[in-house]
Order: C-alpha cells, then sequence, then structure tokens
C-alpha cells in the first residue's frame, strides 16, 4: 500500500462553524472516496472511541486529552473495517431534482418540473407511480418543493396533533414546523410543539406517533413511567414507530441533499 491513508488537516476552513475550542481532523482514505473524521480530546477518555453519531456529518474519533494524532490515525487505521462498513449502509442523497424520487407519507414519488408558469404542486398517480408535478423552472425546483413538503407536514401535524389534544384535553400553545437534526420533536414548558418537516416523508404511523409523543409531554414533560403509559394508551403502535425511526430516521435526513457527502 503505497498511499498513505490519511492526512491530516488543518482545523477549520473558512465558513465551518468554528468552536472556541480548536478543531482537529484526520482524512482517512478509506475507498476512493476520502472520509473526513472529527477527532475530538476528552479529559475523562480512557481509550479512543470512533463512531458516527446520528445527525453528523463526519464519524468522530474521541481521544484521550494528551494522546497524540499519529496514534489517533493508527486507530482508525485498526477500525476501517467497520468504518468501511458503517459508510457502506449510509443513505445515498436523494435530491430535489427532475427525475429524482424521494419518499412521501412512506410511498416514493417521482419528481417532475412541469415548466408550467402558474399553478401549484399537485401529485398524480400515473404509470411510473406516484408523482410529485412541480410548476415552474428546473431552478425553482427545489424551493418549491420544499415549500410544499413544509406545508403538507404542517397539514398532517396539525391533523395528528389536534386528534390527540382533543383525547387529553390540552392544548398546545403553537405548533412549529423546522429542520431539526437531533431530534424529531419537541415540547417546551409553555406547551410549544415544535417538529421536523421531514416526518411527512415517513409512513402516516411515524408520524402519528411523534405526534402522540409530543402531546403527551403536554400532560407529563418528562419521560417518566406516567408519559410511557399515557403514549402507549394514545398511540399503541408507538413501538413499531420507534423501531422505524431508529432504522430509517438516517434517510428521512438524506432527502433533499445535494449530494453523497452531505450525509453520513
Ligand atoms: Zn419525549
Amino acid at each position: 500500500m503505497m498511499r498513505r491513508l490519511f492526512q491530516e488537516r488543518q482545523p477549520s476552513v473558512a465558513g465551518e462553524r468554528l468552536n472556541a475550542a480548536r478543531r482537529e481532523q484526520l482524512v482517512a482514505r478509506l475507498t476512493d472516496e476520502p472520509v473526513t473524521i472529527d477527532v475530538r480530546r476528552s479529559r475523562g477518555a480512557k481509550r479512543m472511541t470512533l463512531r458516527i453519531p446520528p445527525g453528523h456529518a463526519n464519524p468522530v474519533v474521541t481521544i484521550p486529552q494528551r494522546a497524540s494524532m499519529s496514534s489517533a490515525e493508527r486507530f482508525v487505521k485498526s477500525q476501517a473495517a467497520w468504518l468501511t462498513a458503517r459508510l457502506s449502509e449510509r443513505a445515498p442523497a436523494q435530491p430535489f431534482i427532475h427525475g429524482g424520487t424521494i419518499p412521501l407519507r412512506g410511498e416514493p414519488h417521482l419528481i417532475e418540473a412541469t415548466g408550467a408558469v402558474r399553478g401549484v404542486v399537485t401529485i398524480v398517480d400515473d404509470a411510473d407511480g406516484p408523482t410529485l408535478l412541480i410548476p415552474g423552472t428546473p431552478q425553482h425546483l427545489p424551493r418549491r418543493l420544499a415549500d410544499y413538503l413544509r406545508r403538507a407536514a404542517r397539514d398532517d401535524l396539525h391533523v395528528a396533533v389536534e386528534e390527540f389534544a382533543a383525547r387529553v384535553n390540552r392544548r398546545p400553545t403553537a405548533l412549529r414546523i423546522k429542520d431539526t437534526r437531533a431530534q424529531w420533536g419537541s415540547c417546551s414548558p409553555s406547551g410549544v410543539l415544535s417538529f421536523s418537516w421531514r416526518l411527512v416523508l415517513a409512513p402516516p404511523f411515524v408520524l402519528r406517533y411523534v405526534a402522540a409523543h409530543e402531546v403527551a409531554h403536554l400532560i407529563e414533560l418528562n419521560h417518566s413511567a406516567a408519559f410511557w403509559k399515557l403514549n402507549a394508551e394514545l398511540d399503541p403502535d408507538h413501538e413499531r414507530a420507534r423501531a422505524w425511526l431508529k432504522r430509517h430516521g438516517r434517510m428521512l435526513h438524506s432527502v433533499g441533499a445535494e449530494g453523497p457527502s452531505a450525509q453520513i
């Protein structure tokens, strides 16, 4: 093996978010595509660990505070088989482009730019299966489709939240649609429910689970036994939905992504 497996990269480039602490990275050449690995120094770490945190762009190697970069490189190299296997499982990007396919309510939908000057996004069921017809030029397609999906998410979540809120007799103070990476939904102490628009991409029982979960937090703002009991009453299907999100959640984040490196 003539090629060097690793290169050290200078911390941070313009445009990247800078933490107060200096940022260290390695670039591993496992296959043709270089893989950037974030290096985290930890006072508490006794040994090195490598993981791919959910929603995080790069794999992260955690090393003891005083460990050398070359020892971190050796460690990552020793984990190359594991890392390559995990990276091969990463979801391919599903960009918003004419001719592309994205999931919507759990079903694959073809994306078609109609070029029509006027009109709204519509779904037709033709020979290729469900198709999203997007008016306007191809360069406006990503924005139009993103807006449409956000509205669809808001509509579906509104219906689900209304249903569960009526059952617990407690209404949220507001419903917000976001693009969060770390969580699918949240409930603030003041009763504001926030959700990821990406839930509309998942099968409806998954969106319903997250809606029921956050509505249950209007009553129990914790994850106590009482909370889970209420959650199960509202949504008997919640185990299946949680398992689905664990397995496919990463894929939801690849929808609308530009290229394979955008997601791991
Ligand atoms: Zn919760």
